[in-house]
């Protein structure tokens, strides 16, 4: 067995997110196309005699975060063991700079650095198919945040194909002070669709094409985010925001995911440093982004 591993754990944007009618079960079935980036938290595991966790925040509040057997990192460090019927336990650190209940993913991504740390200290050499099973049962976003690149993903958004895309993109990511709750989000969601039909979802044509031809312009008017719209209803500021970045020189500007982070679609990097200060005063945190860049990676 080593004796520590870390993991870099990168957060996830939706370019598109299209979020279908409400199943029996209250979920909405979804059709995404992710892209994962350059802002990571680091998930360091130690061998330990009992689980345990401590979190710290670089540029984010952590005190939301739960450090018993309810966070996600835990309980996919404690799915591996069981899944290998291995008597292990860790001594866990998450250093979080993907911002918490920020439509980034940063939990989910936790969870998956915490599969790939595991499995590295434990040398249980887990198959790539098996671990995006486990991923799976852990959470909806988990599976991609062990792959990450640029993916469609559907069903809850747990299945997850690779897309084709050309060149990388820069980003501009307007954190919020305080997260939105992604239950929060579907639920105005639901409230704004009362009474109406909501089509089964799709992901862009257009959306895809851009991606396929490296295209930043034709991607920035192809990005979409069905929840924005009950994202801005909870967070007003939020849609004078991405108005700021658009009448500014964004290729495109939208709602991460269930929010409240915003993105900006720059040219380049040079071009995000630009918007960024643009932006300035507008966002509590303002901080640039690479993408795609690789699922959870050891690094140490
Ligand atoms: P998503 O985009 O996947 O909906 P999010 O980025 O909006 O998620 P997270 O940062 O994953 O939100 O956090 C959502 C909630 O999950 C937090 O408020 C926290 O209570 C809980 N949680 C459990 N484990 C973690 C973790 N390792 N890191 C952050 N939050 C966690």
């Amino acid at each position: 067995m080593r004796g520590r591993v870390t993991v870099a754990a990168p957060a996830k944007i939706n370019l598109s997110l299209g979020v279908g009618p409400a199943r029996d079960d209250g979920f909405h079935p979804l059709a995404t196309v992710y892209q994962a980036v350059g802002l990571y938290d680091e998930v360091t595991v130690r061998p330990a005699r009992e689980n345990s966790l401590t979190v710290h925040g670089d540029g984010v509040d952590v005190c939301d975060v739960p450090t018993d057997a309810t966070n996600l990192a835990l309980r996919a460090a404690a799915r591996l063991a069981a899944h290998h019927g291995v008597d292990e336990a860790v001594d866990m650190t998450v250093l979080k700079r993907i911002p918490v209940a920020g439509g980034m993913a940063g939990g989910s991504s936790d969870a998956a650095g915490a599969l790939v740390a595991c499995d590295a200290l434990w040398e249980t050499g887990t198959p790539q198919h098996e671990l995006m099973a486990l991923a799976a049962e852990l959470g909806s976003d988990v599976p991609f945040c062990l792959v990450g690149g640029t993916a469609v993903g559907t069903g809850r958004g747990e299945v997850v194909m690779p897309a084709m895309s050309r060149g990388s993109y820069w980003w501009v990511l307007a954190l919020a002070a305080e997260g939105l709750s992604t239950p929060d989000v579907f639920a105005e969601f639901d409230r704004l669709h009362a009474g109406s039909s909501v089509p089964e979802p799709e992901i862009p044509d257009g959306l895809m094409a851009a991606l396929r031809t490296g295209d930043v312009e034709q991607l920035g008017t192809a990005l979409s985010n069905d929840l924005q719209p009950a994202a801005f209803s909870l967070r007003p500021e939020l849609e004078d925001l991405v108005a700021l970045g658009l009448q500014g020189s964004a290729h495109g500007a939208l709602v991460s995911g269930s929010g409240p982070t915003c993105l900006f679609l720059a040219e380049d990097e040079t071009h995000a440093a630009t918007l960024r200060e643009l932006l300035v005063g507008s966002a509590p945190t303002l901080l640039l982004a690479p993408g795609p860049v690789p699922g959870a990676r050891v690094i140490r």
